[in-house]
């Protein structure tokens, strides 16, 4: 069905070509979905389509070639399409807008619902088409599209709010957490303030062996800083090292049980520390043990100090024991050697003299000077210290050490200060260089460098107490060589007499002991610092005295010879008859007459009562009340004329202090007459 002209009859009539073609465009509208209308110039119907006449429910019998316009009209107003109002002035209105013949568009709702947009559009030769079409449901969905959209928005809208809402309370929240984590925060910076403050390593570790806190202390003690300790294993902060001598008492704390320990690690500074540690168990109260807490002391110096006195104890019994021994041999040397001498010298021709006489001498003398080095480390050998200038005694030695050291050590010399003048006793001060370049020559088999540095050092309260001295300015001697070194057990008994570690014949183990004991009888001392496989630094400390020292110090007077002492009367005090008759033969070779007297008591005495006497000999060590030191004392009352020579084993003399013979001439034992008379000559007797 369609709206166009009936085709009439059946297939076989003759059609006319025209309406043949309206045929064809009638069944090519009718495939649309949209309705079409043509109308002419006098707005009679021209064509149509069969969706015109179904969106708009016109009746078929209504749609014929022709028919007007406004027929249409009438009939749409009539059944109410346009709405309410005056069907008549609704017609004439369309009618006339019709008749315009303009372009137009309009959207008009059914009253069945439908939504129709109608679009005109005019034809070249006058007449219209109009284009119906149903956009009800496009239009449905556009507002529905439009309904969930605004839905969404309002949606969006509330949701927005809360959001704000949550939002603003959410900031509130974290403004007053803020303030209770500040709180915290600085509570705890506090806490850690303070026991970063104390000094002790402080640290708690949970079941798991891992750290949950520790101090700064703590912390740098294993070379971390405070934060990257917690969390980690013990393990790892320790070290494998620490850890396989710690892991034990771990164990047994974490079971629950209280343990205090000590361990050796190896400092920041490479050097080697000693820790003690206390673990503490952390207990729930239900039993379980939850962590431990550490508490760790650095005992490093504390031992090192005990350490320290220990050998100073050590040394010093050591010291009086081969003091006390050095003096009686030394008597007995004296002996010995004298009654040798005058052997020798009452058979001048006897060949067998010569060759009896002779080795005895040599072992005597060989005895002499080892007991001459044990009293160097028993500080007991006489000294004579004046202002020497270090840096010149240094070039000299080095000129020698330089000879006597194979030629693939090199020897080379430094000094930091143009003019160095120490107190000491400037033959033993090259002993003692001697016995520190042979040391180093013997820790360098295979060559490499030995040097000889002197500098200025002062001394503060903690530097000077480590070597028992008073605080001041020092002239060092720094004696280097880049060697074997020496472990820590060699360096604990390094100074001990006799401790040696060079095989039997090559190495006395007196060298260390007599630079030792020289240096500490000349108010200084030795520091050594020694690394295995590296090299050893042994530096010697001396008072230093400033360059224009008084003179005073050093010995003067007129030098005399035999023939001055010849039929003097010589006063002889001296305990041991032995010493005492060798001592008188060689008086009595120098032309003195010779009084003795055994103790000091029998020889104050004598002085008293024989104006003769010209000079006095005396021993230090005597029995009674009177000793060589109180007998001089009481010379200078009674006769301050009266010369006076000291006879020792040791060498008290010139230590003595501000005692009024502090400046007597000492006589090391055991002695010949040539050394006597050395003795006697500064005093012009
Ligand atoms: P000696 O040289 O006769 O062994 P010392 O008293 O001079 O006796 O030295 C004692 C020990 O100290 C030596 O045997 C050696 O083990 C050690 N020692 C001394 N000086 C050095 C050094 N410069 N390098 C390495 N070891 C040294
Ligand atoms: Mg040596």
């Amino acid at each position: 069905m369609n709206g166009h002209p009936e085709p009439a009859g059946g297939g076989e009539t003759a059609v006319s070509p025209e309406r043949r073609y309206q045929e064809m465009l009638g069944a090519g509208l009718d495939l649309l979905d949209q309705g079409v209308t043509v109308f002419d110039a006098e707005l009679r119907m021209v064509a149509w389509n069969s969706a015109f006449l179904r969106l708009l429910d016109f009746p078929d019998s209504l749609a014929r070639p022709g028919v007007s316009f406004e027929d249409f009209i009438r009939f749409n107003a009539e059944r109410g399409d346009y709405g309410p109002g005056d069907p008549l002035a609704q017609v004439a209105e369309r009618v006339t807008r019709a008749r315009s013949f303009q372009p137009h568009v309009t959207e008009r709702i059914r009253p069945n619902g439908r939504i129709l947009s109608i679009r005109g559009f005019p034809l070249p030769h006058q007449g219209f088409i109009t284009v119906y079409t149903d956009i009800t449901e496009q239009r449905r969905a556009a507002e529905q599209i439009a309904r969930h959209q605004a839905e969404l928005e309002e949606h969006i809208e509330s949701r927005t709010e809360a959001l704000t809402r949550a939002n603003e309370e959410l900031t509130a929240a974290i403004e007053s957490n803020k303030a209770i984590t500040q709180a915290l925060r600085r509570s705890e910076q506090r806490l850690r303030e303070i026991t970063d403050a104390i000094p002790a390593a402080v640290a708690y570790f949970d079941r798991d062996w891992a750290y949950r806190y520790a101090n700064k202390g703590y912390a740098e003690w294993f070379g971390w800083s405070a934060d990257q300790v917690e969390g980690r294993k013990i393990q790892d902060v320790v070290g494998q090292e620490v850890f396989e001598v710690v892991q034990a008492h771990v164990a047994r704390a974490l079971g629950g049980e209280r343990v205090t320990y000590e361990y050796q690690l190896t400092g920041r500074d490479g050097s080697p520390a000693r820790a003690r540690s206390t673990l503490v168990p952390d207990v729930a109260p239900d039993g379980t043990v939850l962590g431990c807490y550490v508490h760790s002391v650095d005992v490093t110096e504390q031992r090192r100090t005990q350490a320290a006195l220990a050998q100073a104890q050590k040394m010093e019994a050591i010291g009086q024991l081969t003091g006390g021994l050095a003096h009686d041999f030394n008597n007995m040397l004296t002996v010995v050697i004298g009654n040798l001498v005058a052997l020798k010298e009452n058979h001048p021709d006897d060949p067998l003299t010569e060759n009896f006489v002779e080795p005895a001498m040599h072992a005597a003398n060989r005895g002499a000077e080892l007991i001459r080095r044990l009293l160097g480390f028993a500080r007991r050998q006489p000294l004579e210290p004046k202002p020497v200038e270090v840096n010149e005694l240094i070039l000299g030695m080095s000129k020698l050490i330089r000879r006597s050291l194979p030629s693939t050590i090199a020897v080379s010399t430094a000094s930091r200060e143009p003019c160095l003048v120490a107190m000491v006793d400037a033959h033993q001060l090259e002993n003692a260089l001697l016995n520190l370049a042979l040391n180093a020559r013997d820790a360098m088999p295979n060559g490499g460098e030995l040097r000889i540095e002197s500098s200025l050092e002062q001394l503060g309260i903690h530097a000077a107490a480590d070597l028992e001295v008073p605080p001041g300015d020092y002239v060092q001697i720094a004696v280097t060589d880049n060697g074997m070194g020496m472990d820590g057990s060699t360096l604990a008994r390094v100074f001990e007499p006799f401790f040696t570690t060079k095989q039997f014949g090559l190495g006395s183990g007196l060298g260390m002991s007599m630079v030792y004991g020289f240096t500490k009888q000349s108010g200084g001392g030795v520091r050594i610092r020694s690394r295995q496989a590296r090299g050893t630094t042994v530096a010697v400390l001396l008072p230093r005295v400033e360059e224009d020292a008084p003179e005073a110090l050093l010995p003067a007077g007129r030098e005399v010879d035999a023939a001055d002492l010849a039929g003097k009367l010589v006063l002889l005090a001296e305990d041991d008859a032995d010493v005492r008759s060798v001592v008188r033969m060689q008086l009595a070779e120098l032309g003195c007459a010779v009084v003795e007297a055994e103790n000091g008591a029998e020889a104050a005495d004598m002085v008293e009562n024989i104006p003769a006497i010209a000079l006095v000999i005396s021993d230090v060590v005597m029995p009674g009340v009177m000793d060589g030191r109180a007998l001089a004392r009481f010379v200078r009352r009674f006769r301050p004329d009266l010369p006076m020579v000291l006879m020792s084993g040791f060498a008290e003399s010139h230590a003595g202090g501000p005692d009024q013979d502090a400046d007597l001439p000492l006589l090391a034992k055991p002695f010949t007459r040539d050394k006597l008379l050395a003795a006697l000559r500064p005093l012009g007797a």
